[in-house]
């Protein structure tokens, strides 16, 4: 019989087309939606990344939620876990954000030019990273996408150099990273030649990182602190030491995307780990759940921002902006968020229920005699299906089972937990509570205990 990491893989089939049988049978109502709805809409949801093609089962379709929890037309609760890919870390639609929306919608959000909240979430984030100066978009993509142009700007280099596996938004040349391999099918759809405009090195791997900036080539580094779109794949002990040494030395922007690890603390593990770069972006639960990107700059960074010449003199526009590009409703959402919901409080209580998480996951594993680690990142955690933790993108995927994972995210629905997108694990908003940890940790051992009966 064959075996994935300490698992039959019989048995894995086998479990799923029960899981799934169950699933249609408990959610007719989603079902027959998303049916309907293919007739308007390609694989019947409004964004891919929603349908069962990429999720690797169907999806449900929410009727509504609050906190930590939503409900869905089959008029079954979820405890949302997958923290809509962290963008609602806040927890669902949080009192602060809805009063902030509601207040900022009746005075008008869409000018075209500066509310008041734009210069209070600058300062608000400039206080948390050590970065004095803000630019707003409306989504991390949008702030990777500029941050890339700045660092072409400022170095008058056009390359860029990042990490396997690390996926960093939606443009053309950020999905080089992240194409291929088994927790992805390679993407479809991207221009010719886009590689060849984008340097790539494995995460914790110094020597090719040297190798790489010593060309000199590259206008920045574009990269998360610790790899979390395979899981989460953490720094070896002088990793960022060295990325921070080199980059300087060959005259190469660092930019550390804080995206899901803004999720670890105010200021993200940037703050948490001392880090340096020179540009730090970020999104999702920054805006409370509300479309809002942003990056932040160094003085010197800033500098060559507002000097309205390249290095070589020639006057023009920096090619960055969008026409709702901070507007005042994702403002007025990510003020109420980062001062009434993100407080450092809560942080530190979400990063205590991520332990509690982990712990749970690791009892179930022990006891269930597996050979998988669990790895941890503040409120996150979730399970690799490898005797060893992953160091690299390369790693984590040779320990990644689609069919495993799929079916563990099928059994956890149909056990009140949602943990939709591939890739990332549990995360402990700031919404929730003990019991609800203690929820998926028993929704996760009753799964495992039927994986190995
Ligand atoms: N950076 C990181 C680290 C991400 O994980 C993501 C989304 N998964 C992005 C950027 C892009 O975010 P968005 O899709 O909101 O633009």
């Amino acid at each position: 019989m064959s075996e994935f990491f300490g698992v039959e893989t019989e048995r894995v089939a086998e479990m799923r087309r029960d899981e799934e049988a169950r699933f249609e049978r408990e959610h007719p109502k989603c079902l027959s939606w998303q049916k309907s709805a293919r007739r308007c809409m390609p694989h019947g949801v409004p964004m891919e990344w929603m349908s069962a093609y990429v999720l690797g089962h169907a999806p449900v379709v929410v009727r509504e939620g609050s906190g930590a929890w939503f409900e869905c037309l089959d008029v079954v609760r979820f405890l949302e876990t997958a923290d809509g890919d962290m963008s609602t870390f806040c927890g669902l639609n949080p009192e602060p954000v809805v009063r902030a929306v509601c207040d900022r919608a009746a005075r008008g959000w869409q000018f075209l030019l500066p509310v008041p909240e734009a210069r209070e979430v600058a300062e608000e984030l400039a206080r948390r990273w050590p970065h004095p100066y803000w630019q707003f978009t409306l989504s991390a993509t949008q702030a990777n996408v500029e941050a890339i142009r700045v660092a072409r700007h400022f170095t008058g280099r056009s390359k860029f150099l990042t990490m396997v596996g690390n996926y960093a938004g939606h443009s053309e040349e950020l999905l080089v990273s992240y194409s291929g391999g088994t927790l992805r099918l390679p993407y479809l759809g991207l221009s010719e030649g886009v590689e060849r405009g984008v340097g790539l090195v494995q995460f914790n791997d110094v020597k090719g990182l040297e190798a790489a900036l010593a060309t000199r080539e590259y206008a920045c580094f574009l990269a998360e602190p610790a790899l979390t779109g395979v899981g989460v794949v953490m720094p070896e002990p002088g990793w960022h030491d060295a990325l921070r040494r080199l980059t300087r030395e060959t005259g190469t922007v660092l930019v550390l995307d804080e995206t899901h690890t803004c999720i670890s603390g105010p200021g993200g593990v940037v703050r948490r780990w001392g880090l340096e770069p020179d540009i730090v972006t970020c999104g999702k639960s920054l805006g409370g759940g509300l479309p809002l990107g942003a990056y932040g700059m160094t003085e010197e960074v800033a500098e060559a921002f507002e000097s309205g010449h390249d290095h070589t003199g020639t006057v023009g526009e920096l090619a960055t902006g969008g026409t709702l590009f901070g507007n005042g409703l994702s403002l007025a959402a990510s003020l109420a968020a980062l001062t009434q919901v993100l407080t450092d409080d809560a942080y530190e209580r979400a990063a205590a229920l991520g332990s509690r998480l982990a712990d749970g996951l690791e009892a179930t594993i022990a006891r269930a005699g597996l050979p998988w680690k669990t790895h941890r990142l503040y409120p996150r955690s979730g399970v690799s299906f490898s005797p060893q933790l992953p160091r690299d993108a390369a790693e984590a995927d040779a320990s990644e089972g689609p069919e495993l994972r799929s079916l563990l995210h099928v059994a956890l629905a149909n056990r009140g937990v949602w943990e939709g997108t591939q890739g990332t694990g549990p995360t402990a908003s700031v919404a929730f509570t003990e019991s609800d940890v203690d929820h998926y940790v028993a929704a996760f051992g009753e799964f495992i205990d039927e994986l190995v009966a």
